[in-house]
C-alpha cells in the first residue's frame, strides 16, 4: 500500500507512522530521516539541503520532493511506503503527485489522523523532559513523575522543551492549520482520504488505522 500520512502535532503521527509502516511491511519515510539521512551520506541533494539550513533558511520544496522521490525508487519501496511528514503543503502534493505519474503508480489511501485542538494542545503543552537524557519523558497530567519535577529513572530534574510551550504549539497547529490542511481537501477531491480519531491509546489508534485502511481496501 502506499500511503500518505496527515494531523496535526501532538496526533501521535511519529508513533503511528513507525507501527502502521510495520504491519503494512512498507517502509516508513518521513522527512526527518531523509534529511538526515542525505546530509550524513553527503549526497548532492542533501550538501544542497544543509547549505539552506545553515544559512539559516527552509529546504525548498524541490529538495525536499527530489530526496523522496530517490527514497521511493529504493527496491524496499517497490511494494509500497508509508510517507509522513511530506507533502506538507498543497504545492508539495502536486508535486508529488507528478513524480507518482511518471513512476505510473498511484497512492491508495491518505489517512488523516484526527485530535481535537484543546486536547493536541494539552499533550505537548504537558511533557516535561529529563535534563539527564531526553528518552525519559513524563506529563504532568497523563505520565507524572512520583515527585514532580524530578525524573523517576534517574532523579534528573525535569523540564519543558521551547518548542513544547503553549505558545510554540499554539503556532505550530496554525501553520497545520494554513498549510497542511488544505492537502486533505485536495486529497478528497481524488476520494483518498480516509479519516480516523487519533484520540485514546496507542494500541487501539493502531487498530483503528489498520481497520480502516482495510475497509478502504475493500470498498474499492
Ligand atoms: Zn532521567
Amino acid at each position: 500500500m502506499r500511503i500518505v500520512l496527515v494531523g496535526p502535532p501532538g496526533a501521535g503521527k511519529g508513533t503511528q507512522a513507525t507501527r502502521l509502516a510495520e504491519k503494512l511491511r512498507v517502509p516508513h519515510i518521513s522527512t526527518g530521516d531523509l534529511f538526515r539521512a542525505n546530509i550524513s551520506q553527503k549526497t548532492e541533494l542533501g550538501k544542497l539541503a544543509k547549505s539552506y539550513m545553515d544559512a539559516g533558511n527552509l529546504v525548498p520544496d524541490e529538495v525536499t520532493i527530489a530526496m523522496a522521490k530517490d527514497r521511493m525508487e529504493q527496491p524496499d519501496a517497490e511494494l509500497g511506503f508509508l510517507l509522513d511528514g511530506f507533502p506538507r503543503n498543497v504545492s508539495q502534493a502536486e508535486a508529488l503527485d507528478e513524480v507518482l505519474t511518471t513512476e505510473g503508480i498511484k497512492l491508495d489511501a491518505v489517512l488523516d489522523l484526527e485530535a481535537p485542538e484543546a486536547e493536541v494542545v494539552k499533550r505537548i503543552a504537558g511533557r516535561r523532559i529529563c535534563r539527564n537524557d531526553s528518552a525519559h519523558v513524563f506529563h504532568v497530567t497523563y505520565k507524572q513523575p512520583a515527585e514532580a519535577g524530578v525524573c523517576d529513572v534517574c532523579g534528573g530534574e525535569l523540564y519543558q522543551r521551547d518548542d513544547d510551550s503553549e505558545d510554540t504549539v499554539r503556532t505550530r497547529l496554525e501553520v497545520y492549520h494554513t498549510q497542511t490542511e488544505p492537502i486533505i481537501d485536495y486529497y478528497k477531491a481524488q476520494g483518498l482520504v480516509v479519516t480516523i480519531s487519533a484520540m485514546g491509546k496507542v494500541d487501539e489508534v493502531t487498530a483503528r488505522a489498520m481497520g480502516a485502511l482495510q475497509r478502504d481496501e475493500d470498498g474499492k
